[in-house]
């Protein structure tokens, strides 16, 4: 799944940001909600922003899930500078090169599992025996090949969001954005489904950005960025930001959530 394409440039590095800023409102309204940020993220890295709240993680994971164009500043993915571009070509870049989870999953209610996995390759003109295939290979590689016909109320929490994990690799993109995926988890569902990011990046070489502002969650990260009043105030390997027994915790749960994917359905209650 997840098939890794070869780097589109020579370049190694993914994400490549510089002097970005945004501004929000205008006059006397004006917000700096980032002022000044840098960063690279290079393939098959594995990132989690953190950070407390109104610090800027959202601003910066819309700017560089190319969602907003920054106030200013710079912002090269895979190789092709998007700061400028328009709102057309923004989401032509977005369906190349961005797969999207979010906290609240955000499925369509009353379509299948299947169905909503094949939604993204639809609008991407992709034949509807392929679109199938894929769907089903994706939902299939998530743990969740017996649940195509399943809506979104039939499935748990934990399914959900394995779901909308399969339909954001639907197009073989090579950058997985997500905004507090586990937040609307108990602990349990939110360790397969950092189990699920840690295998996409580890066996699929699929780079992952993760907000978070919780370190249970981080701690499955490789490298976190934490960001204050608007900067980068830290950028540091995970074992200097998370604390020992926060990591044992992740390693011990990723141990036992490796089981293979279908034992983990099973094991799953729906909700
Ligand atoms: P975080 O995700 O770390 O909580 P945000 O990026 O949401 O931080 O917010 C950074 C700052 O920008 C905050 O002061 C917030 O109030 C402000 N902000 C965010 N979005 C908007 C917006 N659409 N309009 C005006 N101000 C905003």
């Amino acid at each position: 799944m997840a098939a890794r394409r070869p780097p589109e440039t020579g370049s190694d590095l993914l994400i490549e940001v510089r002097d970005m800023t945004k501004v929000y409102g205008t006059g006397d309204m004006a917000v700096q909600a980032l002022r000044g940020v840098s960063l690279d993220v290079r393939r098959s890295e594995f990132v989690a922003i953190m950070g407390p709240s109104g610090s800027g993680k959202s601003t910066f994971m819309h700017l560089l899930g190319c969602l907003d164009r920054p106030t200013s500043g710079s912002y090269r993915l895979a190789g092709q500078e998007v700061s400028r571009l328009s709102a057309d070509e923004l989401a032509i870049v977005r369906s190349r090169q961005i797969g999207f989870v979010f906290q609240s999953f955000n499925l369509l209610a009353r379509t299948s599992a299947l169905e909503n996995v094949e939604l993204p390759m639809l609008y991407a003109g992709i034949a509807r025996e392929t679109r199938t295939a894929r769907a089903k290979e994706l939902l299939d590689s998530v743990g969740l090949g017996d649940r195509l016909d399943h809506k979104p109320s039939e499935l748990s929490g934990g399914q959900q969001q394995r779901v909308a994990i399969a339909r954001a690799l639907a197009n073989g993109v090579p950058l997985l954005m997500a905004d507090e995926p586990t937040g609307n988890l108990d602990s349990k569902s939110s360790a397969e489904i950092m189990a699920l990011f840690r295998r996409l990046n580890d066996q699929h070489g699929l780079t992952v950005v993760v907000v978070t502002h919780d370190m249970g969650t981080a701690a499955w990260s490789k490298r976190v960025v934490t960001f204050r009043d608007g900067r980068i105030v830290s950028d540091t390997p995970v074992a200097e930001a998370v604390p020992e027994p926060v990591r044992v915790a992740a390693e011990q749960a990723a141990r036992a959530a490796v089981s293979p994917p279908s034992e983990g359905v099973r094991q799953e209650a729906p909700a």
